[in-house]
C-alpha cells in the first residue's frame, strides 16, 4: 500500500485555496495586470526535506520538513519555522503566502517564506530537539542567507531553537552570519524587544482601533485564545494598558475570571506546570481574592467580551462557529485564524476583524530591525527598538484603516489593497525577463 504523501490532506488544500480566494476581489479592485495575478497565485519555490534524527535511545527517526519561498519580488524571503504534528506542505505554503502579504503591508524589504517540520516537539528530549533543529537547518541551508531567506521563530520554536539553527548555519558556511536568522538570543546577536514584539504590535493595532471607536481600554474586556509567546506578551502588555483580560486558553484548556486575570501569574503557572488546565490561580499569587473558572477552549470563543484575541493557530473561527462569537472586535494575532467564510459571517453580524497581516506584523518588523542591526553591527537598546516598531507599525496601520474607511471595505480588504498594491507595482516595474 502506498504511504500517503506527508500531510497533503484535503483540509490543508482548502486552507491555501481559502487564503488565495481573498485575492480575486483585491485583483479586481486594483485592476491588476494578468502578470501580477499569475505571479501571486502560486509559490515561487517549495523545498521538501527529510530530517534524520538520532533519538536518545539509539533509534533513527526521520521527520518531514518544508521551506517555501512564496514570493521574493520585494526582497529575500522572510518567515518563521513551525514545529507541529499537523505541519504539511500546503500549510507552510499558505503561511508563506500570508508572510508575503504581511511584509508588503508594512513596507518591509522582504518577500514571504515559511518553514515547518511535522513533529510533536513535546515528545522530544531537549537534546533530540536540538538535533532536529540543527538537522533541519542543514537540510535547508542552501536556500537560507541574509539576501535569500531569513527564518525566524513560529509555533513551538523560540529563541533557543533559533540560536541552535544560527550556530549550525555559521558552521556550514564557515563564517559568522547573524543576519541569516532572526529571533535569536540577544547573546548571539538577537534584537532586544523581539520576544514581545508580536504581542506589542498587536496591542498597538487594538489601541488604534479603540481610539478611533472612542473606547477606553479600561472599559474593554478581552479573551485570548492561545496563551503562547504571542498571546502571553499581548495579554501582559494589554493588562498594563488597562484592558481586562478575563479569559485565556491553550491547547489543553481555558480559564476565566470575570474580574480579570493577571497574565504574569498565569504564565508563571503555565511555564511551571506546562498547561493552564488544573490551574489553582490563587496559589502563590498576591491576587488571591477571586477564583478561576475552567472552560473548554471552544467556550472561550463564544464568551461575551469586547475583544476576542486569536493567538493560537489558523482556521479557528469558520462558517460553523462564527455565529457564536459575541465580541465587538476580533484581533487576529495568529496567522489565518478566521476563514473567508468566517469573515463573511462576522462581517454580516457587524463584528470588526482586525487582520493578521497587520495585527501580528510587529514580529516581522522587529525581525527586520534585528537583520539591520546584524548587518551594521550597531546594536540598539530596547527603547529604540520599541520606538522604531511603533513608528513603522503606527504609520502603516493608520494607512490601512484610512484606506478601508475611504473605500468602505473591511480592515482586511484595506490591508490587502495596501500590500498587494505594493507587490503589484514592483512586479510591473520589474518587467518580464522572458521577453527582454
Ligand atoms: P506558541 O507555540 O508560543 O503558542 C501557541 C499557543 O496556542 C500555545 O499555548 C498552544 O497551546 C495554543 N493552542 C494551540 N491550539 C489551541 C487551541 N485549539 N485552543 C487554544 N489554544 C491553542 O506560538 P506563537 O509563536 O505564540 O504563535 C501563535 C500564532 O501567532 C501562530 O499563528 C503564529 O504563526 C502567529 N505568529 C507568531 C509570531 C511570533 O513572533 N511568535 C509572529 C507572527 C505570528
Amino acid at each position: 500500500m502506498n504511504a500517503p504523501e506527508p500531510g497533503n490532506d484535503a483540509a490543508a488544500t482548502d486552507l491555501f485555496d481559502d487564503a488565495r480566494s481573498r485575492l480575486e476581489d483585491i485583483f479586481r479592485r486594483l485592476d491588476v495586470e494578468e502578470d501580477v495575478r499569475e505571479r501571486l497565485l502560486r509559490p515561487a519555490t517549495a523545498l521538501q526535506v527529510s530530517v534524520p534524527v538520532r533519538m536518545d535511545d539509539g533509534r533513527l527517526r526521520v521527520f518531514d520538513g518544508w521551506r517555501v519561498h512564496y514570493n521574493t519580488i520585494l526582497g529575500p524571503a522572510k518567515g518563521g519555522i513551525r514545529f507541529h504534528p499537523q505541519v504539511n506542505r500546503t500549510e507552510v505554503t499558505t503561511l508563506a503566502f500570508w508572510m508575503t502579504v504581511k511584509c508588503a503591508v508594512v513596507g518591509l524589504p522582504f518577500g514571504g517564506g515559511k518553514g515547518g517540520v511535522q513533529v510533536d516537539p513535546k515528545t522530544l528530549s531537549p537534546l533530540e530537539l536540538e538535533r532536529l533543529s540543527r538537522g533541519y537547518m542543514r537540510a535547508i541551508a542552501d536556500v537560507v542567507g541574509p539576501d535569500r531567506d531569513i527564518p525566524a521563530p513560529d509555533v513551538n520554536t523560540n529563541e533557543t531553537v533559533m540560536g541552535w539553527m544560527a550556530d549550525e548555519y555559521d558552521a556550514i558556511v564557515r563564517a559568522q552570519v547573524p543576519a541569516a536568522i532572526t529571533g535569536k538570543p540577544v547573546e548571539l546577536g538577537g534584537s532586544r524587544g523581539r520576544v514581545a514584539a508580536t504581542g506589542r504590535g498587536a496591542l498597538q493595532v487594538l489601541d488604534l482601533w479603540a481610539e478611533r471607536e472612542g473606547r477606553e481600554p479600561a472599559e474593554l474586556t478581552v479573551a485570548v485564545q492561545g496563551f503562547g509567546n504571542a498571546g502571553y506578551h499581548f495579554a501582559r502588555l494589554a493588562r498594563e494598558r488597562g484592558y481586562r483580560i478575563v479569559a485565556v486558553s491553550d491547547s489543553q484548556g481555558a480559564i476565566y475570571n470575570a474580574d480579570g486575570l493577571e497574565p504574569g501569574a498565569v504564565w508563571e503557572h503555565k511555564t511551571r506546570e506546562r498547561e493552564l488546565r488544573g490551574m489553582v490561580y490563587c496559589e502563590e499569587s498576591v491576587l488571591c481574592e477571586e477564583d478561576v473558572e475552567q472552560l473548554s477552549p471552544e467556550t472561550l470563543l463564544a464568551l461575551d467580551v469586547d475583544v476576542l484575541a486569536l493567538a493560537a493557530l489558523e482556521d479557528q473561527v469558520h462558517a460553523d462557529n462564527a455565529g457564536d462569537v459575541r465580541a465587538d472586535v476580533v484581533l487576529e494575532i495568529a496567522n489565518g485564524p478566521v476563514t473567508s467564510e468566517g469573515d463573511r459571517v462576522l462581517d454580516g453580524r457587524g463584528i470588526t476583524v482586525l487582520p493578521d497581516v497587520l495585527v501580528n506584523a510587529g514580529g516581522v518588523i522587529v525581525s527586520w530591525l534585528e537583520w539591520i542591526q546584524n548587518r551594521t553591527g550597531d546594536y540598539w537598546d530596547e527603547e529604540t527598538v520599541n520606538a522604531r516598531l511603533a513608528e513603522r507599525l503606527g504609520r502603516e496601520a493608520e494607512a490601512v484603516l484610512d484606506l478601508a474607511a475611504r473605500e468602505g471595505v473591511s480592515a482586511r480588504t484595506g490591508a490587502y489593497l495596501h500590500g498587494i498594491g505594493r507587490l503589484a507595482a514592483a512586479i510591473t516595474r520589474r518587467g518580464n525577463r522572458q521577453e527582454a
